[in-house]
């Protein structure tokens, strides 16, 4: 039988209506905005060492939860996750010039949060069949000016922290983690997110629960936990009377969340274990239909860490389709299976940094070490470009709220897709 005729060369469709977005907003976050609007208080921070300088009643009925949720000392409600990178890297007590040890393969902001702080972020490739650092790549790139290892949780799994915190202890290195996209992934090491000296979800819509815009820290260090309270809440005002023992980095910004914000992300965080159940099930519905197919594997989870699928990344096998991948992608999204993409980020080969143009134009930070050689850009990182340009497709599960029937009509594309681009053994 010849393959049905693609929707790229006027075939049917085989989506034919829309996939609804993603909505995990209802009643209860309505109720409970409401009540927040009625009391008439939006936010009730202060910027002196006082009672407000905390936040209102429900950030802090917030960090309360989120600490008990995800078992950690210390959670900290900030305005978005970037804001919380920026807390994280400054809290460490870095210095300009300091590197950081990042990955290529998540979201700018990881990156833009070392910069923030003049740190010069230096990238290590990634594992093909796990999207995270390679320890061994990241131990040759530490030097005498590595402060910490910024590691990005990606696509919705913790990273293997193991031979990372081994580094991090013969180094005197921290480690920071973004988990932005892997909220209630458990690991035999706790929760994603709560394994590094400091990490943290992101609040923003896509992410598996949200409240508009929004993040929340985690640490169990007192210390660095203060120390990001105090950047959070306009630092430099009042460090002195904070007790904190470094007066440094203690600059201070408003990255305070909002008590409307704080109050629907109260409801969102009880229903994180019903969204990732959901999530887990869809994509493996997804992940056992697409590896029948010749050519295309979805990657096994780590071992020891659950995957709560923020996204569901597929490996394309160039060699067994007489198309690239970014050609089967647009056939795909021609079907109308909207959220694949090829690829996914290579923040190494960011304009700004390839340019060293990210703060001014003089080459700051990296000016601060004149004798360093800082390479960015393309042949810096091979396994991130080659998934990037060639072998990863990226299915966004976040952006929808889908139905078993939209599940199965995705199925449906791909194997419509696959069967007329997949080469054929005559054997
Ligand atoms: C979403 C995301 C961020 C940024 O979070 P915001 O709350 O939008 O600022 C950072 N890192 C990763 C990996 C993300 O997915």
């Amino acid at each position: 039988m010849s393959p049905e005729k693609l929707a790229s060369f006027g075939g049917e469709k085989t989506i034919v209506g829309k996939l609804d977005k993603y909505r995990s907003i209802g009643s209860e976050e309505l109720a409970a905005a409401n009540i927040v609007i009625e009391n008439g208080i939006l936010s009730e921070y202060v910027a002196s060492f006082s009672d407000g300088f905390m936040g209102g009643k429900y950030v802090q009925e917030l960090e309360k939860q989120c600490e008990r949720v995800f078992g950690v000392k210390h959670a900290i409600a900030v305005n978005s996750w970037t804001s919380g990178l920026v807390c994280a890297v400054g809290a460490i007590d870095v210095e300009p010039g300091d590197e950081v040890i990042v990955t290529p393969w998540t979201m700018s902001a990881t990156v833009a949060a070392i910069l923030h702080w003049g740190c010069i972020p230096v990238f290590a490739d990634i594992d093909m069949s796990n999207f995270m650092m390679i320890p061994e790549k990241v131990e040759e790139l530490i030097n005498e000016r590595t402060r910490a290892l910024l590691v990005a949780d990606i696509f919705g799994q913790s990273a293997n922290y193991e031979p990372l915190i081994k580094l991090s202890q013969q180094y005197n290195l921290k480690i920071i983690s973004d988990t932005a996209q892997a909220p209630y992934a458990n690991t035999t090491l706790g929760f994603a997110g709560t394994i590094a000296d400091i990490g943290g979800i992101s609040l923003n819509y896509h992410k598996h629960i949200h409240c508009g815009e929004g993040g929340v820290i985690f640490t169990n260090d007192d210390e660095l936990s203060l120390r990001m309270r105090l950047i959070r809440n306009h630092a430099e005002s009042c460090v002195e009377d904070s007790g904190v023992k470094s007066l440094s980095n203690m600059i201070g910004f408003n990255f305070r969340l909002g008590e409307i914000e704080a109050s629907i992300a109260l409801e969102q965080l009880k229903k994180l274990p019903k969204i990732v159940k959901r999530r887990q099930q869809i994509a493996q519905n997804l992940a056992f239909a697409i590896n029948q197919l010749d050519g295309l594997l979805v990657p096994e989870p780590i071992e020891g860490s659950e995957h709560v699928y923020y996204g569901l990344p597929i490996i394309y096998d160039p060699e067994k389709f007489s198309v690239s991948r970014n050609k089967f992608v647009e056939f795909l999204l021609a079907e109308g299976a909207l959220g694949f993409s090829g690829g996914y980020i290579n923040c190494h080969r960011l304009p700004a940094l390839v340019n060293k143009i990210a703060l001014g134009k003089s080459g700051f930070p990296w000016s601060l070490n004149p004798s360093v050689v800082y390479n960015y850009g393309d042949n810096t990182c091979p396994n991130a470009e080659y998934l990037n340009d060639v072998s990863c497709i990226t299915f966004e599960m976040c952006m929808f709220e889908l139905s078993d029937k939209d599940v199965d009509l995705i199925i449906k594309a791909i194997q419509k897709v696959h069967k007329f681009c997949v080469i054929k053994n005559l054997d």
